[in-house]
This record gives structure tokens, sequence and C-alpha cells, in this order.
């Protein structure tokens, strides 16, 4: 509180922090004021208090994202697909396929291609965000459902497919897709996290490129909280949450978006949540790929979803930033910088040689 608050100045804040929210408060007096809250303070819109006569100001002792934060949960977590496939932890997995589901013959055959060089998760996308909604966005909801299903058949891999309208869920979850995509530019659509707090399916949570890492980790947070849009506990939530890092809106038009690797350790760092990260789309160039999926592999990332697609000369949706065959090899060498840095915490350099004295 500020200096001087008067007592019913006080007694108005806990009183809404009390009953709007339903906390408890401790309060400190010692010259100036101080509340104390106890309790999911993640439901506390601070400008809701900040805006009573009498507040100094709202300081945040604990991130908002606690059910996503390392602060509470120590270990890795590790989420399965499928019942077989396992992220996070010392895991590195490979989510690949098309960037779209096209036509029958180009996705089965991208799909073929995507197990031969061996990914864990298969790309079936059958809804597509685009950076210009004229750009190709995917077949009719049915067909690409089925072409999704016969990915999944062909191969034995898991699959995971982009959700981006709410009433496709359902379809999405009886044609049997394993894991649902959040994309970049859902990132922050709240009726559809909270929609996926609902379910126990995994979800794969991209990074909006507007975002920074607080939005990104209380997105993740909120599918894994159960908390509705009230800020009441409705559910347990949905905790098999993996996050996807793949760039930000940068300056530098030469590469799709900025991808920082210095991202990867730090929200490793701050979340225990699998981290994959994603070279197709942050590079959008396949030349740059391989090196990228290196980097990030070595930044940290517990796995990679990249672009493979059959012909990407002819592809509808992102052909220039697809690989091909050569997803083999970027596999197979990824894993082998994977098991070299093994037994490398993530935090290195100063933090140990001070953890150390
Ligand atoms: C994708 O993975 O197909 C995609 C569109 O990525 P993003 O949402 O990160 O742009
Ligand atoms: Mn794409």
């Amino acid at each position: 509180m500020a200096p001087g608050a008067s007592i019913e100045q006080v007694e108005r804040v806990i009183n809404r922090i009390t009953s709007d929210y339903g906390l408890r408060c401790e309060t400190i007096v010692s010259g100036t004021t101080v509340i104390g809250v106890k309790g999911i303070a993640s439901v506390i819109d601070d400008g809701r208090i900040t805006e009573l006569p009498g507040v100094d100001r709202v300081i945040r002792i604990t991130e908002k994202y606690k059910d996503a934060s390392r602060n509470f949960h120590k270990d890795d977590s590790i989420v399965t697909i499928g019942g077989r496939v396992n992220v996070g932890g010392g895991n590195l997995t490979f989510f690949g396929g098309p960037c779209a589901i096209e036509s029958e013959k180009q996705s089965i055959e991208s799909a073929m291609m995507a197990k031969e060089t061996g990914v864990d998760v298969l790309r079936a996308f059958v809804d597509k965000s685009r950076t210009s909604p004229y750009d190709y966005r995917g077949l009719e909801l049915q067909k690409g459902l089925e072409i999704a299903a016969a990915m999944k058949q062909a191969t034995g891999l898991p699959t995971v497919s982009e959700l981006i309208d709410l009433r496709h869920l359902d379809a999405f979850l009886n044609a049997g897709i394993d894991v649902i995509q959040v994309g970049a530019r859902s990132a922050q659509y709240s009726p559809l996290l909270e929609e996926l707090s609902r379910i126990d399916t995994p979800v794969v949570l991209k990074h909006g490129f507007g975002n920074d890492l607080n939005e990104w980790l209380c997105a993740a947070a909120y599918i894994m909280s159960g908390i509705d849009r009230e800020g009441r506990v409705t559910g347990s939530g949905n905790r098999n949450v993996i996050l996807c890092y793949r760039g930000i809106k940068s300056f530098e038009s030469e590469t799709r978006f900025g991808a920082d690797a210095g991202m990867i350790p730090l929200v490793r760092m701050r979340s225990h949540l699998p981290l994959l990260a994603d070279p197709s789309h942050s590079g959008g160039d396949r030349k740059l790929v391989e090196r990228m999926t290196y980097a990030f592999v070595a930044a940290g990332a517990q796995g990679v979803e990249f672009d493979i697609h059959n012909n990407p000369a002819e592809a509808l949706c992102d052909g220039k930033q697809a690989v091909q065959h050569e997803a083999g090899r970027i596999i197979q060498t990824a894993r082998k910088i994977h098991s070299m840095l093994d037994g490398i915490g993530i935090e290195t350099g100063s933090s140990i040689a001070v953890a150390a004295k």
C-alpha cells in the first residue's frame, strides 16, 4: 500500500482479493502496509488491484505461470504420446512430415519418407494457419481427416495436427489424432487453450511470434491449470503440454523469423515442460534447417519438429523449407550431438562456478 493508506483502503484491497479471487491475505504493518497473498495468485488481474485507492504496486514473488514453472516442479516432465513415444527428460524426439495434407498421394508418400528418416511423430496437418488467409489452408475437413488416418495407418506412427477451429476438436480426436498442435497464430487464443485444458490428449504449444517468454509460459500453464474464464478451478487441467520454439518477428527479412538459440536453455531453466524447436518455420529455408537443428539440440532442445515433403518443388505449402531424405542424416547427427552433450546441465558456465564456491 502507498504510505498513509487508510484502514478502509487496506480493507477494500483485502476484500477484493478474498472475495473476488477466493485467496487468503496476510498483512504486515511496519511503517507501510504490505498485503501478502497466499494461494494461486495467477488468477489475479494486477490492474484490478493497482486501480484501488491507496495501492502503491503489485509485486509478484512467484511466476504467474505456476503450473509450467520449474520453481514448483523441479524435475523435467515427460509427456507420452500414443502410449509409447516419450517427449522430455533425456529423450530426443523428432516430429516431422509435410507442412500440410494436400492430396492422398502426396501425404502418404511424404509420410513414408518421414518414417524412413526416423521420425517418432508424424505431422498430419489437416487445418493450416498461414501467413496470408489467401494461401492454401488444407482440404475439406472430412477428406483431410481420412487422409490423416491413412497416414497413421500406413506408417504406424502417432500423429500431430494443428487445431484452429474449436468445432473440429471432436472430429480430430475421433479420427485418431494423437497430439493437438496450437499454432503460433493461436498461441494466445484463450477459448482454444481452455478447451484443451479439459482433455488429456498431448498438446504442442507453439511460441507465438509476437509473444515473450512470460506470455508463452502463461498460455502453457493455463492449459495445465484447468482454471475457467471466471478464475475457478473446474478440472484437473491437461498436464501433457509440450512447448515448441519457432522464433519471433524480427527486423531481419532474410530468415523467416528470428530464432534465438539462447531461448532454449532459458526456457528449460524456467519450465519443466518438454521443449521442442522448429527449424523449418523459423529459418524458412531448407538450406538452414540442418545447422539450425544441430544448434537447437546443442542448446538443449528435447526434440525438433520439421517439414519433410516428398516433392518440395510441387508443394502447396512451405515447399522452400521442407527437406526430403536428408532428414535421416539430420536426425542421426542430431542424436549424436545429443548423446555427446548428455550430462551437461542446463545451467552452465558462471552459474556452476559460483555454485561450486
Ligand atoms: C506449422 O507447424 O505448420 C506452423 C504453421 O507453424 P507455426 O504455427 O509455428 O507458424
Ligand atoms: Mn508450414
